[in-house]
């Protein structure tokens, strides 16, 4: 689950919270104040792709496509 970072609007607390992407957008509660008047600051890496960033993980991180280079079996290319 990504990250995401909050801002409170009564107290202009800043905050992050560990949530689902559906969740993102509903109201958090500020840890602060306890209230529910929050916003999703949208982070860079959420919208910063046009198209690419798919919403699934951040496990493709390493680019490429292949995981480590066909050496694990989860490539499915082994040199076998
Ligand atoms: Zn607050």
């Amino acid at each position: 689950m990504p990250i995401y970072e909050y801002r409170c609007e009564s107290c202009a607390e800043k905050f992050e919270l560990l949530t689902r992407f559906a969740e993102r957008d509903k109201a958090q509660q500020c840890p602060a104040c306890e209230s529910t008047k929050t916003r999703v600051m949208v982070s860079s890496f959420a919208f910063a792709g046009p198209s690419d960033a798919s919403a699934s993980d951040f496990a493709g991180e390493t680019g490429g496509g292949g995981c480590c280079g066909g050496a694990c079996g989860s490539c499915g290319t082994g040199p076998n």
